[in-house]
């Protein structure tokens, strides 16, 4: 009979295996402001199979979602609107910046369009290029659920202001 070291058993804290599940089950908010999200959905499909990651079921309300994927060039307009959705995901909650626009405003620098989403929502993860590969989303996914595993951040920073993101 086997001795109780020969049996398969693993220790962990609740909090290894919640950050653990959370790493393995992120929904992401089904969202997408430009031509990146074609990247993103082609992620989704079956060539790249983007739940193999655990990472499919995009929501379609940020209520339920706990990722944000900045899919696209974000407007002055937009901004706002953007921030409005990251305050309705429940804590804890992550946010992708997907390809040079949404990481640094990319071939857009004028006035009409936000230098970097990250004045908007805090950023956890940047994709780059333009477009970003399908290949890229899922590495960016990969880092987040190390971050998360690791012990991501306990709490979004401060963020300026819905009214404040509106009048930059
Ligand atoms: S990074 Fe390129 S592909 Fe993505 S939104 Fe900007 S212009 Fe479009």
């Amino acid at each position: 009979m086997a001795g109780v070291e020969d049996r398969p058993i693993l220790f962990a804290s609740v909090k290894k295996l919640a950050q653990w599940a959370q790493s393995g089950s992120l929904w992401p908010a089904q969202f997408g402001l430009a031509c990146c999200a074609i990247e993103m959905m082609a992620t989704a499909a079956s060539r790249f199979d983007l739940s193999r990651f655990g990472a499919e079921v995009m929501r379609a309300s940020p209520r339920q979602a706990d990722v944000m994927i900045v899919a696209g060039r974000v407007s002055q307009k937009m901004a706002p609107i953007v921030r409005e959705l990251y305050d309705q995901m429940p804590e804890p909650k992550w946010v992708i910046a997907m390809g040079a626009c949404a990481s640094v405003g990319g071939v857009f620098n004028n006035y009409a369009i936000v230098q970097g989403v990250d004045r908007v929502v805090p950023v956890d993860v940047y994709v780059p290029g333009c477009p970003p590969t399908p290949e890229g989303l899922l590495e960016a996914v990969m880092q987040l659920q190390k971050k998360i595993r690791m012990g991501g951040r306990p709490m979004a920073p401060a963020m300026p202001s819905p009214e404040e993101v509106a009048h930059a």
